[in-house]
């Protein structure tokens, strides 16, 4: 089904601009087949000294390179990832599951991330102001960090990385990178880029390995100054407490409770599609996957029964298949989490109405296949409708008003993503104001961000930070206050103004 290979059968960490080998290393399994792809070395604690000794020397010099010679790289690698969609795409569904249309999404949303950093090459804007004396002058500017780190998850395994080591590259800081152990090549394909681009040695380091180990080791180094996390709640608090300690700048993009709200006026149709596009595919595993849709009660019977239409016309199996429309589950441990809260749905008397089983026969026997799973009449707090499930498990939840609509959207800890079918203009903008979460679409689903937009979210979702748009350049520098004093003589400020 693919004709791309990735020509070693040991992938190598690349510290200070070479490829190093280590000895231990544990196999990567493609979620749609049960078979070994490539080993992904598990390196120690040593391997991050290294990259950190790497990147502060190779940081010297490149925070002094003029910020457009350093666009000039990732305008280079735009355009050798661009040249490799295809390849890129193929291996992003080997090691994720994701379906290769959603592959080849994820890899544009690298490359114009590519395009839209290098473009900041030449702004990178800070501001000129008055100065309150006379013969003064007053600017702010962003300087590079230093060494900055970043830990990806395994659900966007190039977008996230590009989202972050971009940006911080383009302001002056050396990266080092710890991809998911579960989804490392695009790691080391992104790395061969960054290398034939002619990115200085040291600038981006890339080492694999176990999050506790790596992971742990970067979050505790001195000399790496800024953590940017995307991953599941329970790490990204365990960072942000361990990184607190050191005065660390860490960054968190975290778990979602999505919702999308389909009011009694909404084009029924149209909030089915969104639904189905948003819930199932990436099998739920986005952060942004819609896993609850509050419906007006008005239009619930007409909403389920379009929706269980349209879910039978779903397919499952290898995404490599281009008729395939949703994938497998990235490993065991999310596959059994996913049948437990089907259980807990059923426990709890939400009413199962499609899926809650695990696909075991034919073509998708050594894979890890959940069906599409529906509940209806879930109630705010049930725990389906209050954890993260991360698969594709979608629960109804009745309601008798907007104003109710909006209090369940807002009643969990997440705040990533939210949206609402309605063709009410006063609904439309008391919702984009009311509902709690970083994005908020309006008839369209709870998926999509495009990448000059801020990508985060509020509460448990995250720390006030955000990926993506030019905020993502706050993350990876700092603001430096410049005043010139050209009157010869000393001027006090606050004293000396009549
Ligand atoms: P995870 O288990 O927290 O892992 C994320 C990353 O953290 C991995 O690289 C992991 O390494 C590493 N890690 C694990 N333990 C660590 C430790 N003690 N110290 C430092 N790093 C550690 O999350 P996941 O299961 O991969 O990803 C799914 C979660 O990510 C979901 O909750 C999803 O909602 C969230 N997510 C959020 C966004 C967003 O922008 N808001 C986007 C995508 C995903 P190993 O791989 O070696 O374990």
């Amino acid at each position: 089904m693919s004709d791309v290979s990735l020509k070693t059968n040991k992938l190598a960490n690349f510290i200070n601009g070479e490829w190093m080998e280590v000895e231990s290393s544990k196999a990567v399994i493609n979620p749609a087949t049960g078979e070994e792809l490539v080993q992904v070395p598990l390196s120690s604690a040593k391997s991050v000294d290294d990259a950190a000794a790497a990147a502060k020397k190779a940081q010297k010099e490149w925070r002094l390179v003029p910020a457009p010679q350093r666009a000039e790289v990732l305008y280079q690698v735009g355009y050798l990832m661009k040249e490799r969609k295809e390849r890129l795409s193929q291996l992003l569904t080997m090691e994720n599951g994701k379906v290769i249309e959603e592959a080849r999404g994820e890899v544009q949303e690298g490359i114009d991330m590519a395009f839209y950093m290098a473009g900041e090459g030449r702004r990178l804007f800070g501001q000129t102001t008055p100065a309150e004396l006379q013969n003064k002058f007053a600017m702010s500017q962003r300087t590079p960090v230093g060494v900055v780190g970043i830990i990806t998850p395994w659900n966007f395994p190039i977008a996230i990385a590009t989202w972050k080591s971009f940006p911080a590259i383009v302001a002056g800081n050396a990266v080092i990178w710890k991809p998911a152990t579960e989804t490392p090549i695009m790691a080391f394909e992104l790395a061969k880029i960054f290398e034939e681009a002619g990115l200085p040695e040291g600038v981006l380091n890339v080492v694999f390995g176990a999050g506790s180990e790596i992971g742990d080791a970067m979050v505790h180094h001195d000399d790496i100054r800024v953590i940017s996390f995307t991953g599941s709640n329970d790490t990204g608090r365990h960072i942000a407490s361990e990184g607190g300690k050191q005065l660390k700048k860490v960054s968190l993009e975290m778990g979602g409770k999505n919702a999308v709200i389909v009011m009694d006026d909404a084009d029924v149709d149209l909030a089915v599609e969104g639904i189905i596009w948003s819930a199932f595919g990436t099998s739920g595993q986005r952060c942004t996957a819609c896993s609850r849709v509050i419906v007006h009660e008005a239009v619930k019977e007409t909403l389920e029964e379009r929706l269980l239409a349209e879910m039978e016309k779903l397919t499952i199996g290898n995404g490599l298949n281009e008729s395939i429309k949703v994938g497998p589950i990235i490993n065991k441990a999310g596959l059994e989490k996913i049948k437990s809260y089907t259980e807990i749905g059923k426990n709890e008397g939400a009413k199962l109405l499609a899926g809650g089983y695990e696909l075991t026969e034919g073509d998708n026997a050594n894979g890890n296949y959940f069906a599409p799973t529906l509940f209806t009449d879930a109630t705010a707090d049930m725990r389906i409708a209050q954890e993260e499930i991360f698969g594709p498990v979608v629960s109804l939840i009745p309601v008798k008003s907007f104003e109710e609509a909006i209090e369940v959207n807002n009643g969990v800890t997440y705040g990533l993503s939210s949206s609402i079918f309605t063709n009410d203009v006063n609904r439309v903008f008391k919702a984009q104001r009311d509902l709690d979460t970083g994005i908020v679409y309006v008839n369209a689903g709870t998926t999509g961000a495009e990448i000059h937009l801020p990508f985060g979210g509020t509460k448990g979702t995250g720390n006030g930070h955000r990926d993506s748009g030019v905020q993502a350049l706050d993350v990876f520098t700092e603001w430096r206050a410049i005043y010139v004093d050209y009157s010869g003589k000393l001027q006090r400020a606050q004293i000396d103004v009549d």
